[in-house]
């Protein structure tokens, strides 16, 4: 049995044909789900009550328990917890242009980041798209409103889980489904290269955000131990093609980490590394976790950092604090209850 969340338009279709139905019945089976919000297969009342009776066996129709939800101004954390008994969480931001989540892709993360909080369980296991829709459904229902946009940059390292989140695009993106626009879902990756080349084939126009967070090899392989099978040479030249193939800007994601790669020497080689690529870096004030050689930059430092890359031509943005006090802000989320 497989949970219904989890079917793109051309599964369902599939398997109306298999049960011997029309393919449309996709379309209205989303429109119950996504459209209509019903929580049983009894309120499908334009489907026959024998092709219900079918659909019962061959899917369930569960949804995530929300175990916590904790409130800060203008973030809201939800802590879920699995049908196996697992945790993840996912955050919800307001601003002023509309309403976004960020989601979780896996049970803990295997990257191992120096800094960061979530790899602190190593991966459990992936999540299924099911598991990713639900996440924003119920957070749809609590809030009352319509999520504008989403972020994939919760716990886990999506492009470790790649099937299922091409999976949980494809049901987001529906016209019919969740109906959330390709240019208003973004996808972060520490930097797997092969996923990155699949992706770049896809006839997909999603953002695609790259944590590099170091502009030379040696640092970056102190940071991010993923550094040392995708080293920078190749992920730059991954990330050129990518550009040309797909024609999207992208990314780059840079944690501030104080007296660590917040040097002005770091901002000039990072500079140089980006030089006429479609690209703008967004610098990720830090936040601070239970890694305590890690702290955060000063404000000051942040945009003499900010200036040097301005100078060099290099479009640069710094990304706004959200969910701090409630350990809700990128890195913070674990999958543990607490
Ligand atoms: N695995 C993916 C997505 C999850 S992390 C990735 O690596 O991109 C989302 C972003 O938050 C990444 O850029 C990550 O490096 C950054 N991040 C991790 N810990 C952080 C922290 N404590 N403070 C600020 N940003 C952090």
């Amino acid at each position: 049995m497989t949970n219904i969340y989890g079917q793109t338009i051309e599964d369902l279709e599939k398997y109306f044909e298999s049960i011997g139905e029309k393919k449309y019945k996709a379309i209205q089976v989303y429109e119950w789900l996504y459209l209509k919000r019903v929580s049983s297969f009894d309120e499908f009342s334009n489907l026959k009550k024998d092709v219900i009776a079918q659909m019962k066996k061959d899917f369930t129709f569960n949804k995530l328990e929300i175990k916590k939800r904790e409130i800060d101004n203008l973030t809201e954390k939800y802590l879920f917890k699995l049908e196996d008994n697992e945790f993840i969480e996912a955050v919800v931001m307001y601003h002023d242009y509309g309403i976004s989540v960020c989601v979780s892709s896996e049970v803990g993360c295997n990257m191992g980041c120096a800094f960061c909080e979530s790899g602190r369980l190593k991966k459990v296991r992936n999540l299924e798209a099911y598991e990713i829709v639900l996440q924003i459904l119920a957070i749809e229902e609590v809030i009352g409103k319509r999520i504008s946009s989403v972020v994939i940059m919760g716990i886990g390292e999506p492009l470790d889980n790649y099937d299922n989140i091409i999976k949980f695009i494809k049901i987001i993106n529906h016209p019919k489904g969740i109906g959330i626009g390709a240019r208003h879902i973004t996808l972060s990756t520490c930097g797997l290269i092969p996923k990155i080349k699949e992706l770049s084939k896809l006839d997909i126009q999603i953002n695609l955000a790259i944590s590099l967070h170091a502009p030379n090899d040696d640092l970056r392989n102190m940071l991010m131990p993923v550094n040392k099978v995708y080293s920078i040479t190749p992920l730059i030249n991954t990330l050129k093609e990518y550009i040309a193939l797909t024609n999207r800007r992208v990314t780059i994601e840079y944690v501030m980490l104080s007296m660590v790669n917040d040097t002005q020497e770091c901002a000039i080689s990072l500079a140089h590394l980006l030089k006429g690529m479609n690209v703008y870096v967004n610098l990720i004030p830090y936040n601070e976790t239970s890694h305590l050689e890690f702290k955060k930059s000063s404000k000051n430092r942040v945009l003499k950092f900010y200036d040097v890359l301005k100078k060099e031509g290099i479009n640069v943005t710094i990304r706004k604090e959200f969910g701090s006090k409630i350990s809700a802000a990128c890195g913070q989320l674990r999958s543990k209850e607490v």
